[in-house]
């Protein structure tokens, strides 16, 4: 049985004293809320050590949004998966769309990355998706099954049982613009048939498929119900506790 996971990532957004207050809200929130899912936030770096020491003794686990692939060096700007853990970080998300696309991730290196996140005890929430233009020209499933064949290329199915895999269909990030229900079934479906064959079937069956793309209080719902959407993984709406929560109640 898949325990649904509810992650929020903000993205570049809440300085410090922002995310103070975001976090004391979320809180305030869940403790009127029966939670049934894993819920995480995904703070920038900035305010990660803030987050996991306010919510220790709460539900909210604590993610990064990126990592780099070595254990330190002179790599300037770049987080190490030891820096993660020194933290708090439990999960970190990697291959997000907007880092393939504005700052040039290509499989390889996230394939890395998740090595790396595994063998230090982090957990992958690995992100796939096609663009409009691969939905239009009839390629989603050779493009997801790239994404997901080279991401996960020489990690053992013990190793793979550990990730989550959100699929985010980019036409569908910060657009307002939803798969519908259906349109998000199909391609889970499609993931989980993939992971069959690449592993076995109880790795797949157990495995965590995320849906990402302007999820929302008015569709989380009807989304979080389909037979193989185990989660979201939640960009703009959560950045206000309330709707946050709206989402979380959904799953
Ligand atoms: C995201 O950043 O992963 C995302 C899904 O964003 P949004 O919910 O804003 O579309």
């Amino acid at each position: 049985m898949r325990k649904k996971i509810v992650a929020g990532n903000w993205k570049m957004f809440n300085n410090l004293n922002e995310s103070v207050t975001l976090i004391s809200e979320l809180k305030q929130e869940l403790a009127n809320t029966e939670v049934n899912c894993k819920v995480v936030i995904c703070p920038p770096f900035t305010s990660l050590e803030t987050a996991t020491t306010l919510l220790k003794d709460s539900v909210v686990e604590v993610g990064a949004q990126n990592m780099f692939y070595e254990d330190n060096g002179a790599y300037t700007a770049e987080i190490s998966a030891g820096m993660l853990l020194s933290v708090g970080c439990k999960y970190v998300i990697l291959g997000h769309s907007e880092r393939r696309t504005i700052f040039g991730e290509n499989d390889e290196l996230i394939n890395k990355k998740i090595k790396k996140a595994l063998a230090s005890g982090l957990i992958p929430i690995f992100c796939i998706g096609e663009t409009l233009a691969e939905r239009e020209g009839g390629v989603t499933e050779k493009v997801i099954e790239t994404q997901v064949k080279k991401g996960l290329e020489g990690i053992s199915e013990e190793d793979f049982k550990k990730i989550v895999i959100a699929y985010e269909p980019v036409w569908a990030i910060g657009t307002g613009k939803t798969a519908t229900p259906a349109q998000a079934q199909e391609v889970h479906a499609y993931i989980r048939g993939l992971l069959t064959s690449l592993y076995s079937k109880e790795a797949a069956d157990g495995t965590v498929i995320q849906y990402g793309g302007s999820v929302k209080p008015e569709n989380a719902k009807e989304l979080l119900s389909q037979a193989d959407i185990d989660g979201a993984l939640v960009g703009g709406a959560c950045l206000k506790a309330k709707s946050f929560t709206e989402i979380i109640k959904c799953a």
